[in-house]
């Protein structure tokens, strides 16, 4: 959402509602600076009066939600030598807390370096000035801020000497409190504190180190350390509930506050799992060690049929960090299983992941059961194809109990929390009120009228096929690449979604630059450069695929390919789904078979198809890392496996567009080949132009099956191993990827005929793209699996 940055009253209520309704209109949000007609606000009242009234004329007049109001309090610079400014950072403390209380929704921001003016030219003294500043602020009530994430102190790491008379200078503590600051900005100028720092934690208590080494993810000590602490205390779990959960609750601290990132967590768990494992037999013989004070029990589980776990496997961890005991199912888990597993564990929470569309369906299922069999813990949904909307809408009312869903592994802690703690009966209110939202948006949207199927058809691209340039691949018939050196894919990689894959959100490779995530990203990055180095010259994995060029022609929105040029003796049929959204006159109504030429046309055309997997050997890999308690290693494994084979993809596709000739003296750079910027698409079933999944079986048959391809496909219709990409190639110059959308009853029913399918079974498997409600009572699970 825009933010407009800055309105304020300094000339005059008419100005403002002007610019208030010209922002309003753009539907942006916005920052109001404590000013008015008398200038700057610098004294708490005034600055709360400015608020207020600016407040009221906002939500009032000029119909703001107040959500959308954020206020500037005006940081001002303190320590300057004047008397009368060395109320300001706790006048903005104060006013922060104060507009927060009267002002519901409102929301806090401040220009922070303001505060450190005075010390302009000493980095150190200014870092820890805003370090010690925010620390306030944010438990005033402060919601954002401007500040230069980059040169930012973590609070904790300030040198409590330091720390001291900053915090003295802010909280106004004492008269002199300027002077001694400038007095130790001058003797950290000199010395400068940052070095011989990086052994010095090494000299700490032996709880100070375990923290230390747990916030900063090092384990060359911690061995001993554990055992110091083992040594000193009355029994091992002492050890456990004492020095290593105070520093993993340091380290959900900093992640909850947005000062520790994903890959670190999963660090900080690697050497919490290496403690806990020393103290193993410890705990064995202390027969006395009793129930653990855990924070509650979670059951995770990615649902039957499919195969993905990385984003459960970063919750897991992340659970696991802030004191959750996590039982984790692994993949490919049967409602049945789910639900005994968390009887018998007596777990406080379930949670399902899923990355693929028909997991949406499994998860109601699962949720189903949970509900007939009485079950009576909160639900917990997550995974690439899940949302907020599916959950509120399908999920949710199969189910008595709060059904929430995580949109990333940095919100499962607070979910979880919000769902056991104290105020868990106001959390469950809250999730169900955003869900009814949700679902009367729903419900509103799916009112839409669609294109009855005909009329649609009417509407497909138009294309001249007899002028259509149409070029023959070099071969037809199936090709397979039975071990593809690693080395040769690796330049293919696309590392962007690698990071997006730990939550670092940014491009590659301009998130290594990055002033907040920079750091983390460097290092993120420079383990997997390790570990992929190792995996190829280990060959650690395998890779595998095929690929092949059919004679095809279109009927309808089928294609239909060929043993023979002739284009006589059918080979299969593959079905597709043409759009029915109501679009502005002239623009087409696609479906992917639109893209090949129709037999009438008597046109020669081709189509493509591929499967490719870099995941042989990933799980085995994978586990070797979980059984040496190293999660991170294991994730990293998993997600580099991912990248391969999106990289033998394409690879593979810029070897198919050779073969087809087309695609014979193309010269794209690495950028412009990774934003597929090529001549053709390479569509892949379960993805929006082609959503049906089950599509996958023909073409994996064609292909010769998981004897010739590697890959298996589980009864959802996913590719074992994850690590895996399947498609179709298409030539035509003017195929694009698009959005198939809602369907209309008329079209399941035809694609059901086309299929061989009841229409039931097809609704199942569309059933995130039906746009009605379906009256037919869905199979039951069991009898279609
Ligand atoms: N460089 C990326 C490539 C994967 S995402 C990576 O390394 O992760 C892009 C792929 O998703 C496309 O090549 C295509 O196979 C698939 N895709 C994207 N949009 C699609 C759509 N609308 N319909 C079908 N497939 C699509």
């Amino acid at each position: 959402k825009a933010v407009v940055n800055s309105l304020s009253l300094k000339e005059g209520e008419e100005t403002f509602r002007t610019h208030a309704r010209l922002v309003r209109r753009y539907g942006a949000a916005v920052i109001v600076m404590a000013f008015d007609e008398d200038g700057q606000a610098t004294t708490v009242e005034r600055k709360l009066a400015i608020a207020q009234r600016a407040y009221r004329i906002l939500t009032e007049e000029v119909g703001f939600p107040p959500e959308d109001v954020i206020f500037d309090p005006n940081v001002l610079t303190v320590a300057t030598g004047i008397e009368e400014h060395d109320g300001y950072a706790l006048a903005f403390f104060e006013a922060a807390h104060r507009i927060k209380e009267a002002l519901p929704f409102a929301k806090v921001s401040g220009g922070i370096s303001n505060v450190s003016f005075s010390f302009r030219g000493n980095n150190t003294v200014r870092e820890a000035m805003h370090a010690a500043f925010l620390y306030h602020a944010i438990r005033a009530g402060l919601d954002m801020g401007i500040v230069n994430a980059g040169q930012l102190a973590v609070y904790e790491d300030v040198p409590k000497d330091l720390l001291a008379r900053v915090e003295d200078v802010l909280l106004n503590r004492r008269p002199d409190a300027t002077e001694r600051l400038l007095a130790f900005a001058d003797s950290v100028k000199k010395t400068g504190p940052a070095e011989a720092k990086t052994d010095a934690w090494r000299s700490g208590t032996v709880e100070q180190r375990l923290t230390h080494a747990l916030v900063h993810g090092i384990t060359d000590f911690v061995e001993s350390d554990t055992e110091e602490a083992r040594a000193r205390l009355p029994r091992p779990l002492d050890v456990i509930e004492g020095p290593l959960m105070a520093g993993m609750n340091v380290v959900g601290d900093l992640f909850g506050a947005g000062k520790m990132f994903l890959p670190q967590v999963v660090k900080s768990a690697r050497v919490m799992k290496r403690a806990v494992a020393y103290l193993e037999p410890y705990l064995q013989a202390d027969k006395a060690a009793g129930a653990s004070t855990s924070q509650g029990k979670v059951l995770l589980a990615t649902v039957k049929g499919d195969v993905h776990d990385i984003g459960k496997n970063i919750v897991g961890v992340v659970l696991a960090c802030n004191g959750y005991e996590v039982i984790d199912l692994g993949v490919m888990v049967s409602a049945d299983r789910i639900l005994k597993a968390a009887k018998e564990h007596a777990v406080d929470v379930v949670g399902l992941s899923g990355l693929i569309t028909p997991s949406l369906e499994e998860m109601t299922h699962v949720a189903r059961e949970l509900e007939r069999a009485g079950c009576a813990v909160p639900l917990l949904i997550g995974g690439a194809t899940t949302s907020p909307v599916h959950t509120a809408v399908k999920i949710a009312p199969a189910y008595g109990r709060p059904v929430v869903h995580v949109h990333d592994a940095s919100r499962a802690v607070g979910v979880a929390s919000g769902l056991l703690g104290a105020e868990k009966a106001a959390f469950a209110d809250a999730n169900r009120k955003k869900q009814a939202l949700l679902a009367g948006e729903y419900a509103q949207r799916a009112k839409k009228p669609l294109v009855p199927l005909a009329a649609a058809r009417g509407r497909r691209p138009k294309i001249d096929w007899a002028a259509a340039d149409l070029p023959t691949p070099s071969f037809t018939g199936v090709r397979v690449l039975a071990d593809v050196p690693l080395d040769t894919l690796v330049p293919f990689i696309d590392w962007s979604p690698f990071f997006h894959a730990w939550e670092l959100r940014g491009r590659y490779p301009r998130i290594l630059e990055d002033p907040v995530l920079g750091d983390r990203a460097k290092e993120l990055f420079a383990d997997a450069q390790t570990l992929l180095a190792r995996i190829v010259k280990d060959r650690l994995l395998s890779a595998r695929g095929a690929y092949g060029f059919f004679p095809a022609a279109s009927e309808g929105d089928d294609v239909v390919l060929f043993a023979d040029e002739a284009r006589t003796q059918q080979l299969a049929t593959l079905h597709t789904l043409r759009q029915q959204m109501e679009k502005p006159e002239g623009q087409p109504l696609e479906a992917l078979a639109d893209y090949v030429a129709p037999l009438a046309s008597r046109r020669r055309d081709h189509l493509g198809l591929f499967a490719v997997t870099t995941g042989i050997g990933a799980d085995s890999l994978a586990r070797s890392y979980e059984a040496a308690h190293d999660d991170y290693s294991a994730i990293l494994v998993k997600a580099l496996a991912d990248r391969l084979a999106e990289a033998f993809a394409e690879m593979l596709h810029q070897r198919a567009r050779a073969d087809w000739g087309y695609g014979r003296h193309e010269a794209l750079s690495h950028d412009e080949l990774l934003r597929e910027k090529y001549r053709g698409i390479r569509p892949a079933p379960g993805y929006p132009a082609c959503p049906d999944h089950t599509e996958k079986g023909t073409l994996m048959t064609l292909l010769g099956g998981a004897e010739a391809t590697g890959i298996a496909l589980t009864e959802s219709f996913a590719m074992s191993p994850a690590a895996s990409v399947s498609g179709f190639y298409f030539a035509h110059p003017d195929a694009h990827y698009f959005a198939v959308g809602r369907l209309g009853l008329d079209q399941v029913e035809d694609y059901a005929r086309r299929k061989g399918m009841s229409p039931e079974d097809a609704e199942r498997w569309l059933a995130p793209n039906l746009g009605y409600e379906p009256a037919r009572t869905a199979a039951p699970a069991a009898a279609v699996r």
